[in-house]
């Protein structure tokens, strides 16, 4: 199998690119010709934005092209400043793995905002 191949069999399977193709529904808040951004599922701040990108890329370590990550962090400040977070700040976390917790394998840039947060992070 080709990796072409390997690439549309996660498309068929993937929920974040089903979402990016419009087959399951998404509060859609930005789109672009190279990333989406919508609103998480089950938020852990009154903003909570997932930003990604269109192409199936499984994670952070996967994201090998400049381009990936300009596409969904461009967004994530476009976002920010769409969402009214931009001047008392927000945060933008990528989990990668099990032990960071990814439960979705389709890169996405977490925007979260509208309240104080700690750190460390849990
Ligand atoms: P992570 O744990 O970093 O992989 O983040 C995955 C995120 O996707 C979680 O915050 C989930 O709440 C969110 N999520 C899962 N399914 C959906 C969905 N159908 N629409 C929007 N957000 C989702
Ligand atoms: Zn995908």
């Amino acid at each position: 199998m080709d990796g072409a191949n390997k690439t549309n069999d996660a498309t068929a399977t993937c929920l974040f690119c089903k979402i990016a193709a419009g087959q399951v529904p998404a509060t859609i808040v930005y789109r672009d010709d190279h990333a989406v951004a919508f609103r998480d599922l089950n938020p852990q701040a009154p903003t909570h934005v997932l930003v990604i990108p269109r192409e199936h890329v499984p994670n952070a370590t996967e994201a090998a092209t400049a381009g990936v990550w300009e596409a969904v962090m461009a967004v994530a400040a476009r976002v920010a400043r769409q969402e009214g977070v931009h001047d008392r700040g927000y945060r933008l976390v990528v989990n990668c793995g099990p032990d960071a917790g990814q439960t979705v394998d389709h890169l996405h840039v977490h925007v979260l905002g509208g309240r104080a947060m700690a750190w460390p992070p849990g």
